[in-house]
């Protein structure tokens, strides 16, 4: 029994084609070859306990169309297009506002009791869309940079420069100048969600990869992080529907 329970998981990140892929990587005693699975939850790879991750990571690239395929079909198939019309529901921060669209003199969206008031000037969808996906962009800004000032405090970072990014399948990136950027669609999303982009992009200041060293600062800052990104990449495709 304790032979058959002899399994280590480890969280990584690898680049296939033009990708960066999370995955875990399960190495099993007794296995023999490298299998791959792809399901809610993103990509696994089992493994035998012994060998190489260069080499494990060089049969993922030998089988990376399949992998890269079915990980755009678990991101795009359940993505419902969003209809812009009065009473839809609008992810924000984890809850769902209620849109209300009115004909007005000027557009103009304002959030009040829970309800996104669009005023526009022609209720057409697309106006409907680009006055509302504005709106989101401004409250993305203030609230993601905010959110990152003090877990930046508390890791002993000075706070970043946060910029918002459009990116429909990367949440966060960051670079040598010490800018991060997030994805504006994540304003969607629960707070712990946002949480741990926040986090992830933060470690990332001190490691440029993703080392053991970086992930165990990600788990110093944030230690219920596996638990969050499993659940960001089994609930993206809800903030990603505009
Ligand atoms: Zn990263």
């Amino acid at each position: 029994m304790a032979r058959l329970d002899l399994a280590t998981h480890d969280l990584r990140r690898m680049t296939l084609g033009a990708e960066t892929v999370d995955y875990v990587l399960v190495r099993r005693y007794g296995r023999r070859g490298v299998a791959f699975k792809v399901n809610a939850h993103g990509l696994t790879v089992s493994a035998p306990l012994g060998m190489p991750v260069s080499r494990i990571e060089g049969f993922a690239h030998e089988s990376a169309r399949w992998i890269l395929r079915k990980l755009a079909e678990w991101r795009t198939r359940r993505i419902q297009p969003m209809e812009w019309r009065d009473g839809a529901a609008l992810p924000y921060l984890g809850r769902a506002l209620t849109l209300h669209v009115a004909a007005g003199p000027r557009n103009h969206v304002e959030l009040a009791d829970g309800e996104l008031h669009a005023q526009v000037r022609h209720t057409l969808p697309a106006a409907v869309e680009r006055a509302v996906v504005a709106w989101y962009k401004l409250a993305a800004l203030s609230h993601l940079a905010g959110r990152t000032v003090t877990p930046a405090r508390i890791a002993g970072l000075t706070p970043p420069r946060v910029l918002l990014s459009s990116a429909l399948s990367r949440w966060g990136s960051c670079n040598a100048r010490r800018e991060v950027r997030l994805a504006w669609r994540l304003v969607k999303a629960p707070t712990e969600l946002i949480d741990y982009v926040i986090c992830h992009e933060l470690a990332h200041l001190r490691h440029m990869n993703h080392s053991s060293a970086f992930w165990a600062e990600v788990a110093r800052q944030c230690p219920d992080y596996a638990r969050l990104r499993d659940e960001l990449f089994a609930t993206d495709h809800l903030y990603r529907s505009f």
